[in-house]
Parts: C-alpha cells; sequence; structure tokens
C-alpha cells in the first residue's frame, strides 16, 4: 500500500474540486445545507458510521479500526463569514455577501480527504477516529452544540486525543505548520453594556442626565484599565467595536448601548477583567449619576494545547514532512476558537498550516477573515496527512 502521503497527494485534485466547490457555495452559521450535502457525497461509500445533528447541519463520522484501542477526534469547521468576497479567483463565491474568508472549506476537504485515507488503512487502524465535521464556529456555538448532542461519545468511549488544523492565508510560509504547548489562542468573551440616563432637549443638558458622554468615558476609561490594571506579560485585550446611542443632533437619549469582545489568556486574567470591567462601568456611570447594566456574554474559553500532544504532533510533522516545516508558535495569538470547547474536555493539538499563494508576501498577505484572503489548494495534500497520521500513530500507541 502506498504510504499516506502518497495517497494524499494522489487524491489532492478532487479535494481541491471539493473544497472550490464549498468555496463557490459559502454558508453561514448553523445551518449549513448544500455544504452538509458535499461532505456526505465526499465521504459516499467509505465504511463510516455516520450521523447527521439534529439542532445544526453537522456530519459526524465514526471509522472502527480493525484492531481494538482507543479513539482519537478529528475536527474540521465548515461555515463561512458575512464577508464580500474581493478576489477574481475563478472558484470566488457565489453568494452576495457571504465568504469562506476564514479557510473553513480547506478545513471541510482535508478532513475528507482524511477520512477516505484512513478508510483505506482500517487493517492499521488500532482504535477509532471520530470526524467532526463543525459548523458554527463563527460565533454561532457550532463545538458546543456539537458536544451537548454527543459527538466526543460518538464512538463509544471519549477520546483520547483531538486534533484539528487551521490555515492561515499570511503570517506564515507556505506548507508550515505551527503550534506550541499550554494557551494557543485567547479566551474571547463579550461585554455588553447599556447606560440608563435621561433624555431631554439638547440645549439643556444640566435638566437631562447624559448617556452618551458617560458612554464615551466608559470606552476611554476601558483602555485606561488595561493599561493600568494588567501585567503586560499577562496581557487583555478590549475592543470597543459596537457603539450606538441617539437619533439627532438636539435629542439626549434615554440611553447608549456598547459592546466590546475582551480577550485574555489565562484563567487569572479573564476572572479579572470580568470583574474590573463591570466596575469601571458601573463605577463610571454612577460618577455622573446614571446607571449602567453591563454583562459578560458569548464566553469562548481559551485553547489550551496538552504540551505531550503537541509534542507527538511536532515528532510526527517531523518524521512526514521533514525538518523546517515547523515552527513553534512565539506567543498565544489573541482571535479564538470554539475547538477550545473539545480541548477542555480531551487533551490535544490545534495546529495552524500556512496556506499563503506562492506569490504572495505572508508578511503582507491578506490575513483570515479578510475580503480579500487567498487559501491556496496546494496545502491540502499535506493537510490530510497530517490529520491522517495524527490519528494512525497515536492509536498505535500503547498507552493511549
Ligand atoms: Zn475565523
Ligand atoms: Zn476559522
Amino acid at each position: 500500500m502506498a504510504d499516506t502521503r502518497d495517497e494524499a497527494i494522489a487524491i489532492a485534485g478532487e479535494l481541491a474540486e471539493l473544497r472550490r466547490a464549498i468555496h463557490r457555495e459559502p454558508e453561514l452559521g448553523l445551518d449549513l445545507p448544500r455544504t452538509q450535502e458535499k461532505v456526505l457525497a465526499a465521504l459516499d461509500g467509505l465504511p463510516l458510521e455516520v450521523s447527521l445533528g439534529r439542532s445544526l447541519s453537522s456530519v459526524t463520522a465514526v471509522l472502527r479500526g480493525a484492531g481494538p484501542g482507543g479513539t482519537v477526534l478529528l475536527r474540521g469547521d465548515m461555515d463561512a463569514l458575512p464577508v464580500a468576497e474581493r478576489s477574481s479567483l475563478p472558484y470566488a463565491s457565489r453568494v452576495d455577501g457571504v465568504m469562506h474568508a476564514c479557510g473553513h472549506d480547506l478545513h471541510t476537504a482535508m478532513l475528507a480527504g482524511a477520512a477516505r485515507v484512513l478508510s483505506a488503512r482500517r487493517d492499521l487502524l488500532a482504535g477509532n477516529v471520530i470526524f467532526m465535521f463543525q459548523p458554527g464556529e463563527e460565533g454561532a456555538g457550532g463545538a458546543a452544540t456539537m458536544i451537548a448532542e454527543g459527538v466526543l461519545d460518538a464512538a463509544g468511549a471519549r477520546p483520547v486525543a483531538a486534533f484539528g488544523l487551521h490555515v492561515v492565508s499570511a503570517l506564515l510560509p507556505p506548507g508550515m505548520f505551527s503550534t506550541r504547548a499550554g494557551t494557543m489562542m485567547a479566551a474571547a468573551d463579550t461585554l455588553e453594556v447599556t447606560v440608563r440616563g435621561r433624555g431631554g432637549h439638547g440645549s439643556q443638558p444640566h435638566q437631562a442626565a447624559d448617556p452618551i458622554q458617560a458612554a464615551c468615558e466608559i470606552v476611554t476609561a476601558l483602555q485606561a484599565m488595561v493599561t493600568r490594571r494588567f501585567d503586560v506579560f499577562d496581557p487583555v485585550v478590549i475592543t470597543v467595536g459596537s457603539f450606538h446611542a441617539g437619533t439627532a443632533s438636539n435629542v439626549i437619549p434615554d440611553e447608549a448601548r456598547l459592546s466590546a469582545t475582551v480577550r485574555s489568556f489565562s484563567p487569572a486574567a479573564r476572572g479579572r477583567v470580568h470583574e474590573e470591567s463591570l466596575r469601571v462601568v458601573h463605577g463610571v456611570a454612577g460618577a455622573h449619576g446614571l446607571s449602567a447594566s453591563a454583562e459578560f456574554v458569548d464566553p469562548f474559553p481559551m485553547t489550551v494545547n496538552d504540551a505531550a500532544e503537541v509534542g507527538f504532533a511536532e515528532r510526527a510533522m517531523t518524521d512526514l514532512f521533514g525538518n523546517g516545516r515547523f515552527l513553534t508558535t512565539p506567543f498565544p495569538v489573541a482571535g479564538s476558537e470554539d475547538f477550545s470547547l473539545v480541548l477542555d474536555l480531551v487533551p490535544g493539538a490545534f495546529i495552524f498550516l500556512g496556506a499563503a499563494p506562492p506569490q504572495a508576501n505572508p508578511a503582507t498577505a491578506p490575513f483570515n477573515h479578510s475580503a480579500e484572503a487567498v487559501f491556496d489548494d496546494a496545502v491540502l495534500a499535506d493537510g490530510t496527512t497530517l490529520l491522517a497520521e495524527l490519528a494512525l500513530r497515536r492509536l498505535s500507541y500503547s498507552g493511549g
């Protein structure tokens, strides 16, 4: 039998076709019927136990190896973003205002490729593999819903390890894998604030209680809090990305609303930034005689890689692809991921893969989520190889 990499290379053309078909027809959130259809077609005929999500269009496939052993979970997310693609690619999005700008189309194709390569190696497989095709990564809670619907128990026993890949359209050279032990990506929480005052005539602010002024002060006070209250070596990031108040220049409104994304990299900083943000919001509003309500919603925990699984993955990458294909991620990334919810329950590793096109400069190419981000198909074979080999090798380990 050809080795996994040769086989992944042999099917790379088909995987590129699948990826491009998904790219042309991107879908948002938890309901991805056309993407689900394409995944099911790609898995058709393979010796898999396939089940579909009940409240989302997920696909869970289980491959049972010939020998007994543990279970490894491999995950690929499938959703797109509300971004209007600005590219002249022949397979550019045909859906207005929706684009696979985070490369999840490649993740889906690589996971389907791994299912195919591993299905052909069922005899070598000591244990089971769960393929987790996940909708709704971009803020829709897809991983949480799949976990609630039982993906981690799909093969019976809980997985001994879980792995996921994420392509990046910049930063890393093409084909370069990168990960790190410990915190890999930030926790992300959304702070929602409503400042309540008393509306009135714009010419007589002393008769009203102006929520806009207080809300503006809250925005700047939050930034002062970041620099004055947090250690630069255990940082937090706060960005107020939404601010709404008022209807006319001469009318003081009753209330102002703002929301912020709040990123942190340790449980201690996360706990403290929650507590202190609420204190700042209430304190500033109170200082001006107004009241505020504030709460944290949509929690994403930190993505934390297991040191032993990172070591295992690093050895596998070097063995498969030779030296020079792996970089230790120097610092955690301030982005967030809902694969973190899987890694909270199962030790594993989340690995970045450089997918900038060969003619692009990875230092300056448009990054993920940009309307101009381009992800190169050429990484599909090696991404597929790595996913398949991580499962094969991890399950041949006696320790489990
Ligand atoms: Zn994204
Ligand atoms: Zn993503």
